[in-house]
């Protein structure tokens, strides 16, 4: 059963002529009981097939004709080039349905159901997300989503990162309570990790330069265009690194990916209407750099009213990103604004080591890190600066009292990146199956 032809492949020319064996999805077919026009999606593309009464036989034609879309089938006949907009066709000679669709049951995902749905598409959409992934533009997403992963594996793999593991059952928040999971555990409370940071910190020390990626899980209750409740989240750490050199390997990771992307999907972002000479400034630009303060007075010159302390917010974000034609990174945040694994800034202990790194085009933070406490002195202070009991950062502190270094990383939402690189509106379209507050289904 194994397949040999792509519907892809036919664009090169080499099959004009020849003979193939097309496996697929029936996409749309129309025609009359002399000529039917069949139009099979793979994964790599659709072609027409042209089946034609007296060219097969009268059960092959009987069954494709009355074949619902959706239907697979396993189509073999003659490649030939047209001039028509679809370039190529099939000259059908043999025509097999394998898993039909059942009449009463038809593909629900149409044009007038879209219509009927008035103004609930995107309800609609989400409930029938199982067959959606198999339509054009999910399928699109799904394989620049792909290429992004690739390409974050890769940028670490090259530079001799090491890919490192940790727990999703967690005792202590990294990103603050309220947005922590509970989990039941066995008569006591476990939480869903909210990031890989901690732990990652605990293989610093033997690993030196690692990465992962992963879901994050945070209990958003608002549902937004960039939060998810379980998101995919890249995160590395290396040792004997400030926050420049950190802030270096999140400009270089974002480059590579946006890289990549015009490289390997050129066809799918054009697809998604997306403009490649933007991505190719997102893939060569330096990206320019900002402290909290400048953002602050930045923001209050454009009549925005924030406080110096104040973290800043998306509303705040999209602001600033108008003036940057690139991701641009805000550092140096204020110490009460960061939670207390934030280094303070020797030079300056009312701010603290970090950096945002926002994207453009309203699109706003895309990855969070910077330098961490590491020294024992330093982090119980820290931690006793918050109400944060210590007893769940135990093992956290005392990493730092065999050996502490300089160190940092930084977490990047995939998610997130993909969304914007596609230039989609929602991050729940750059997921196969969003999870928000409101939705744990299909
Ligand atoms: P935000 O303020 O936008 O909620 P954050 O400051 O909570 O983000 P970090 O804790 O720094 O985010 O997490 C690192 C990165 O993970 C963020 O820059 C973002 O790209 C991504 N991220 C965080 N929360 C979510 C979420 N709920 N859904 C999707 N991605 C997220
Ligand atoms: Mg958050």
């Amino acid at each position: 059963m194994a397949k040999e032809f792509w519907i892809g492949d036919i664009k090169s020319g080499s099959y004009d002529g020849e003979e193939v064996e097309l496996k697929g999805w029936i996409h749309r077919t129309r025609g009359s009981n002399k000529i039917r026009f069949v139009v099979v999606r793979d994964s790599t593309g659709t072609v027409q097939c042209v089946a034609k009464r007296d060219s097969l036989s009268e059960q092959d034609f009987q069954r494709i004709s009355e074949a619902l879309i959706e239907s697979s089938v396993v189509v073999r006949g003659i490649v030939q080039a047209t001039d028509r907009e679809h370039g190529h066709e099939i000259q059908v000679t043999h025509a097999t349905v394998i898993g039909p669709v059942n009449p009463e049951r038809p593909f629900p995902i149409t044009e007038s159901a879209m219509v009927e749905a008035d103004g609930g598409e995107t309800e609609f959409l989400l409930d029938n997300r199982h067959l959606y992934l198999r339509t054009g533009r999910m399928t699109t997403m799904l394989k620049i989503r792909s290429s992004v992963f690739g390409a974050i594996h890769s940028y670490f793999r090259d530079r001799d990162f090491i890919e490192y593991q940790a727990p999703n059952f967690v005792s202590g928040a990294v990103e603050g309570g309220s947005t922590l999971f509970e989990v039941p555990y066995f008569g006591r409370k476990a939480y869903l990790t909210q990031s890989w940071q901690l732990y990652a910190e605990a293989a610093m020390p033997a690993l030196e330069r690692l990465y992962t990626m992963a879901p994050s899980f945070r209990a958003e209750k608002s549902r937004t265009r960039r939060h998810l409740t379980e998101f995919w989240h890249a995160e590395m750490e290396i040792a004997w690194a400030s926050n420049d050199d950190v802030m270096e390997h999140g400009e270089g990771v974002v480059r590579h990916i946006a890289n990549t992307i015009l490289e390997d999907r050129e066809s799918e972002l054009e697809n998604l209407g997306r403009d490649l000479e933007t991505i190719g400034r997102f893939a060569d630009s330096d990206y320019p750099r900002m402290r909290y303060d400048e953002a602050v007075e930045t923001l209050q010159s454009k009549g925005v009213e924030i406080e110096w302390g104040q973290d800043l917010d998306y509303s705040k974000e999209k602001i600033l990103t108008e003036d940057f034609e690139v991701p641009h990174f805000l550092t140096h945040y204020p110490r009460i604004a960061k939670p207390f694994y934030h280094r303070p800034d020797p030079d300056d202990p009312k701010y603290v080591l970090c950096h945002d790194l926002l994207a453009p085009e309203g699109y706003g933070e895309i990855i969070g890190g910077g330098e961490r406490t590491w020294s024992e002195d330093e982090i119980l202070e820290r931690i006793g600066e918050e109400d944060t009991p210590t007893e769940p950062y135990e093992f956290y502190i005392d990493i730092r009292r065999y050996g502490g270094v300089p160190h940092g990383g930084f977490g990047l939402g995939v998610d997130r990146v993909c969304t914007w690189l596609a230039g989609a509106e929602h991050i729940r379209e750059a997921i196969p199956f969003p999870r928000d507050s409101r939705r744990v289904t299909p």
